[in-house]
């Protein structure tokens, strides 16, 4: 569990090639979706290293009307680690979506309750028991180390290649086959609608009316993804007051020094041995310990 780019992905990666054999279920209500890969941060086949995915990038969007809910995925959830677990593997559940994690585990759950509205609050409904024996990791970041790099990541997003793969989704028309589906919400579409809608395709960001709404775009999706880090970094404090023993491993550091680094050899290095020792280490501690191993 996590904020958006707080390392989950990679995190399960360490892990299910530590404990072997493991397969891993997505819980980013975004990423159930097939397309906008770069939009939507999946992570990429190359980095999956063979660990089978489940429930990512699996339902066609212009199919999936209404959106895909928490109520869908309950059950789905369910039985894809009711399979992983009769083929004697291990299922790791990783995603962001603290809303699907909750109608997965908790033993009542009620659809038409959200137990995350900030209306309710201080009144916390939250249900207390689960329907599985589970092992949380929560991986914490500091919130402003957090937004510097959630900010560079969009930079690095469209050096990537996010911007050609909006402009695909709106000028191909998928943008309206998949009108109902939650994809339509993935940060980055609702952020390019008047630019699209303005200057169509292929428009030369030169001319300065261009740029300027490209610029507002941009701006808007890094305070969006800010804002959604810290929306669902409320949502994990919520459980946790609940009294879901979520165990937080500090990634702070990790995420200090990679921003400072340059692409040298030895700054990466660097980086990756204290991912290791600070965030990769004490989560393989709890998994034992959890396991009893
Ligand atoms: P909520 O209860 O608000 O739906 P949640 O915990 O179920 O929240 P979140 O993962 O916080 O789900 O997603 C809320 C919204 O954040 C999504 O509808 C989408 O706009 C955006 N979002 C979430 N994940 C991604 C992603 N991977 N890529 C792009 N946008 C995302």
């Amino acid at each position: 569990m996590g904020p958006t780019g707080c390392g989950k992905s990679k995190l399960s990666i360490d892990l299910a090639t530590r404990f072997f054999p493991s397969e891993i279920i997505n819980s980013d209500k975004v990423q159930v979706y097939n397309g906008l890969d770069i939009t939507t941060n999946k992570i990429p086949i190359r980095q999956r290293f063979g660990v089978p995915h489940h429930l990512l990038g699996e339902f066609n969007p212009s199919e999936s009307q209404p959106e895909f809910a928490p109520s869908d995925f309950r059950p789905l959830a369910s039985s894809t680690i009711s399979s992983v677990i009769s083929r004697r593997k291990l299922p790791l559940v990783v995603g962001g979506s603290n809303s699907f994690i909750y109608a997965l585990l908790a033993k009542r759950f009620n659809p038409s309750l959200d137990v995350f509205d900030p209306e309710l609050y201080p009144a916390n409904p939250v249900c207390t028991e689960l329907r599985y024996n589970c092992c949380f990791l929560w991986v914490d970041v500091s919130p402003p180390v957090l937004n510097q790099y959630l900010c560079e990541r969009v930079d690095e997003m469209f050096d990537s290649g996010m911007f050609e793969e909006l402009e695909d989704f709106y000028t191909s028309g998928e943008v309206d086959s998949v009108s109902q589906s939650g994809l339509k919400k993935a940060i980055g579409v609702p952020e390019f609608e008047i630019y699209f809608k303005r200057f169509g395709s292929r428009t030369t960001r030169t001319d300065p009316q261009v740029h300027d709404v490209y610029e507002e775009a941009i701006k808007l999706i890094k305070d969006n993804t800010c804002q959604l880090a810290k929306r669902q970094l409320w949502k994990i404090q919520r459980l946790r007051d609940a009294g879901w023993d979520l165990r937080r491993i500090d990634a702070t550091e990790a995420f200090r020094a990679a921003m400072g680094v340059s692409g040298s050899d030895s700054g990466s290095r660097r980086v990756s041995d204290i991912w290791e020792r600070q965030v990769v280490e004490p989560s393989v501690k709890i998994v034992k310990k959890f396991s009893g191993d």
